[in-house]
């Protein structure tokens, strides 16, 4: 998808090229045309600069901006979905996949930062959607928890270092761990949205609960119509109806479920602290190289 945020840096496409014409057809005809024509070159210019401005994220890199929560949706026990007004109707939020943003709240004084990976897509305008699982403790979802509607919170990004590139790898291995799936899922959409991308996927999600695995009918809606995408769940508190796999994500799983490590294959992982240090260290057992690696 285009980057909107540098039109403005790249003038080449609808000022510098009309700019030329127009002064080489004044040298051409005559420089006692030259006042029309700076006149005319004003007026391109303008334009070009208002169509800029009127397509421009609202969201910017660095520059923290405020964003009003317009709804809030409980999926699953302490898990919801967010959704944040864009500046116009037809705005799109533009970020490249596996990016994410930074949210901040001010709370006695001191910024808590911290990131969230929009869920909505390049198809969603006029707003973005995150998807926060809650702790107890929390110190930013819990102020998340207690916003209403009309609210607002700050937000800037995107913020990322994942450089995602159709067919990157010709089988793409995803390993997430609870609210993890949000990049994950940004991957996944962006594969299966592109035509040109004929990346296969195989997708392994761990829980604690058959209950908190988040956005499970999505998933399983876009594996339904995807036969390229593989997905595997685990659990590590499974009742006795549960058909699929037990315990953390360990090495048995990964040579069973994840691509061969055969270096045109990739392995994308996102959980929370341990389980990617867990996950480092048995991927690099199984000679996974680093470069075949990305841990968000
Ligand atoms: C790149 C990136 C993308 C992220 N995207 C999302 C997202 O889309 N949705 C989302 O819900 N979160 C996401 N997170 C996690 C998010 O940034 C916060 O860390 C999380 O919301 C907790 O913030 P908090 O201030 O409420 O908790 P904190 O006050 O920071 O932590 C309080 C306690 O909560 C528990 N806790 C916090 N985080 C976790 C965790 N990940 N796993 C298990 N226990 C935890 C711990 O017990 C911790 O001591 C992402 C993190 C990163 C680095």
């Amino acid at each position: 998808m285009e980057d909107k945020r540098h039109l403005l840096k790249q003038p080449l496409h609808g000022i510098y090229i009309p700019i030329l014409l127009i002064l080489g057809g004044t040298l051409i005809f005559g420089v006692e045309y030259l006042p029309y024509s700076i006149a005319f070159i004003v007026i391109v210019c303008s334009t070009q600069i208002f169509l800029a401005l009127k397509r421009a994220s609202s969201m910017h890199k660095t520059k923290w901006q405020d964003f009003e929560l317009i709804d809030k949706t409980i999926i699953a026990p302490m898990t919801s979905i967010y959704r944040f007004k864009l500046a116009r109707d037809d705005e799109v939020l533009d970020i490249p996949t596996g990016h994410h943003l930074a949210c901040c709240f001010t709370i006695n004084g001191k910024d808590e930062v911290r990131y969230y990976s929009p869920i909505s897509n390049q198809f969603d305008a006029g707003f973005f959607d995150i998807l926060v699982k809650h702790y107890e403790k929390g110190v930013v979802t819990r102020r998340l928890a207690q916003l209403a509607e009309g609210q607002t919170v700050k937000f800037r990004g995107p913020v990322g270092n994942l450089d995602y590139q159709p067919n990157m790898a010709k089988e793409l291995g995803l390993i997430a761990g609870g609210s993890g799936i949000t990049p994950i899922l940004q991957v996944i959409t962006s594969i299966i949205t592109n035509p040109d991308d004929h990346t296969k996927i195989s997708l392994l999600f761990a829980n604690e609960t058959e209950k908190d695995i988040l956005l499970r009918a999505e998933i399983d809606e876009i594996a339904s119509r995807y036969p390229d995408l593989k997905v595997q769940y685990t659990v590590t508190r499974p009742t006795d109806s549960w058909k699929g796999s037990v315990g953390y994500v360990n090495k048995e799983m990964i040579e069973k479920f994840m691509p061969e490590n055969n270096g045109a294959n990739r392995i994308f992982i996102c959980g929370p602290p341990e389980m990617k240090k867990s996950l480092a260290k048995i991927t690099e057992e199984l000679g996974w190289q680093k470069d075949s690696l990305f841990l968000f």
